[in-house]
Parts: C-alpha cells; structure tokens; sequence
C-alpha cells in the first residue's frame, strides 16, 4: 500500500484498521557503530591479552577465556601462552611477598569454592546474595559454572541472564557461563585454566558452581579447596538425588530455604546432617565438616557461611592441607593432561579412525573379540614409536 494514503487521515470503516508506527530512524552514528564492531573483533596478540588480564580488563580476560574454550590449535597455542606468562607473573609477586606471609595467607592466594546442590536448591539465589555480600566486603568474585548438560542443551546454566541479575552487573564480579562443548574432562580443563586466568586477574574468591545430579561434583571437587552443598529440609536425599559420595565430599552443608515455615525443619535437617557429616573428616585436615542453615532470599546466615569458609581456610593453612590439597590437585592436573593428550593424538590419526571403524563393525558381527581389536589398535599405533625403557 502506498505510504502517503497509509497516513492520510481518511480511515477505512473496518475496526481492524492497523495505525502504521513512526518511521524507524537511520542508524544515529554509523562511525560508532563501525568502531564499536572493529573493537568487537579486534585480535589482540597474547601480549595484549597477558597484559591487560594483568590489568585487571574484564573484556580482555573474556577474550583470553574465549581462546582457553577454543578447540582450535592457533587458539590453543595462544592460550596456553597467555597461562604460562600469568602463572609466572603469578609466581614471581608470589615469591616477592612469601618474604614477609606465607603462601596461603597471601593476597594473591584465592580461595576457590565449589558448590553444588540439585536443580532448584537456590544456587544462584544463594551465589548472588553470598556474592553481593562479598564484593560489598571489598572481594573481587568470579563466578564459573561446569554445566554437565551444557552440551547437549547448548545452553547454560548460567547462560539465562535473569539468574543472579545484581551480582551480573556488579563491577567486583564477573560471571562467566560454563563452556558449552565438549566431555566432562574437557570441560573440567577449560575450568581449571580459566581459575588461573581468574586468579590472574585479580579475582579473589572463585565460585564454581555445579548441578548435584552427576559426576561433576567430584570434578568440581577436584578443582577447589572448600566444598559447599546445598541442600533443602524436608527432602530425603533420594529425594533430592544426592549421592552418599557426594556428602562425604563436602566440607560444610547448608541447608537453604530456612525461613518462613521452614525455619524448624531446616534446623532439625540440620542436627541430622551435623551428625552424618561427622563420621567424613577428610583425613589429615584438621577440619570437621560442619552444617548450617541459611535462608539466600532472606539473607540470614549467609554471613556465617561465609566465616566457616574462611575458619576452614584458617585451620587447613595451619594444618598445610590447604597447599597439600592444591598440590594433590596440580598433579591429578599432570595426568590427565598426559592421559587427554595421548588419546587425542591416538584417535587423531588417519590409519587408526579407518582400523577403528573396521574392528568396530568386526566386533559388532562377532568375529573378533573387543580385547583382541584393542590389542591389535595398540600395536599399531605403537608400530615405528620407540617404547620408553
Ligand atoms: P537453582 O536452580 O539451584 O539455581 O535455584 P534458584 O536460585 O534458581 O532458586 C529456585 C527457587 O527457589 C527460586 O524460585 C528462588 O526464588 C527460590 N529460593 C532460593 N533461595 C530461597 C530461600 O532462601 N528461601 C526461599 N523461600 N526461596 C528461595
């Protein structure tokens, strides 16, 4: 229809008459927007990156995790670069102030916590209040998340933006969802890599946060120094998918929701955790795991988690489990680095995918069995490699 008759004031008689909105305006300032694009896809060498995460620059240090998430290997190379210049800047401060406090009281020694809880617990509500309470306190957090179901959704859960609205626009924070692709175990090393570029950056404590449906707590816990789960009153812990492992992995249990009506349930879910907790000290730390109630929406208690994390910290610095557990951690990181690598390059190579395809179908119509398949992969892969004495 021709516009100018659209205008006009001469209305059809029908009720369904559409008005027309206004005109839409041109683009206002087309060189902003050009620059503002430019910038988006500037690439900045590892220098710039190592650099500015240095600087504490939020947009660079996503840049650098981009590359860390990358399966590229230009990426990956940069990557690992831009890790090792910051673990030895890292070192270096680290060393310089050692002189006067020790490692573990020292302001550039942060303090990772997991935590974990079913679907609905109150994680993010909980994150968010124990987070404001913390930037409040003049910390700077980072938020991760290690998503089992991530790649499968696409999605995240930390990827819906209405989940922890205040802390995400909070300049003491920085929320970063977790990496969409990939198995548990390279999801994991994308995590840890990112702890360290956190770290570099200037981010004193780490949450990172899982769903207590799976495996991943127990990689979570193997990437932190405080376990924290959440838990409700009133759901017995079939109820609320919870392993026995899981408990026996935590350092504290808080159960969440105590307010309202809920108050007496939580505290008596509480006496009950208390005393199931306590046959599971982890060995040598010197620590007794504890239970707590705290309400996220209310904020109660939410204080009080906080100072057994910091009491936790206080006692396994004393007892060294705090640095023996980091160390445990850096050499668990050691062989699954070698075990990754090697099976990358293994399932890598042109004539094992076509052998593999072939003892695949062999197996499937029985006429070979799996072991000797394996067997004859190996030894081909190995055929022309000198074995290590
Ligand atoms: P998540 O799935 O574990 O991250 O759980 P959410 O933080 O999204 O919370 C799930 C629901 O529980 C939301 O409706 C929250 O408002 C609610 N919730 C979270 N914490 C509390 C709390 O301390 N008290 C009450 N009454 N509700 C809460």
């Amino acid at each position: 229809m021709d516009k100018g008759k659209k205008n006009s004031n001469t209305f059809p008689a029908s009720a369904l008459h559409v008005m027309d909105g206004i005109e839409q305006p041109g683009q206002i300032n087309e060189e902003a927007l050009r620059k503002l694009k430019a910038r988006k896809h500037k690439v900045y060498t590892a220098e710039e990156l190592i650099a500015g995460i240095l600087s504490g620059n939020r947009t660079l240090l996503s840049k650098a995790i981009t590359l860390v998430e990358s399966s590229l290997p230009k990426h990956q190379e940069q990557a690992q670069e831009i890790i090792a210049a910051c673990l030895q800047i890292q070192n270096a401060k680290c060393k310089m102030q050692n002189s006067e406090i020790s490692q573990a009281e020292s302001p550039l020694s942060s303090i990772r916590v997991g935590i974990t809880g079913v679907p609905g617990v109150g994680k993010s509500t909980f994150i968010e209040a124990l987070g404001k309470h913390l930037t409040a306190k003049g910390h700077k957090l980072a938020v991760l998340a290690i998503d089992p179901s991530s790649s499968r959704s696409k999605g995240s859960i930390l990827g819906d933006k209405t989940r922890m609205e205040e802390l995400s626009v909070d300049p003491n924070a920085f929320i970063r969802p977790s990496p969409s692709a990939g198995s548990l175990g390279g999801v994991a090393r994308k995590t840890r890599e990112t702890i360290l570029l956190c770290e570099a950056a200037g981010f004193d404590v780490i949450f990172i946060e899982t769903v207590g449906v799976g495996q991943s707590e127990t990689t979570v816990h193997s990437m932190v120094d405080f376990f924290l789960l959440l838990m409700l009153a009133g759901a017995g812990d079939e109820l609320q998918g919870i392993k026995r492992g899981i408990i026996e992995m935590a350092d504290a249990i808080v159960i969440n929701k105590a307010d309202g009506d809920n108050v007496q349930k939580a505290k008596s879910a509480r006496v009950e955790y208390a005393n199931a907790l306590h046959l599971f000290p982890p060995p040598g730390s010197g620590w007794i795991p504890v239970a707590d109630i705290c309400s996220a929406r209310s904020m109660l208690g939410i204080d009080h988690v906080w100072e057994i994390i910091v009491e936790h910290r206080e006692t396994t610095t004393k007892t060294g489990f705090f640095q023996k557990r980091r160390m445990e951690q850096s050499r668990q990181v050691l062989f699954e680095t070698i075990e990754d690598g090697l099976r990358n390059h293994f399932f890598s190579r042109k004539e094992i995918a076509h052998l593999l395809a072939k003892s695949e179908y062999e197996i499937m119509t029985g006429h070979v069995n799996p072991y000797k398949a394996a067997q004859e992969l190996l030894e081909q892969y190995f055929t022309g490699s000198e074995v290590v004495k």
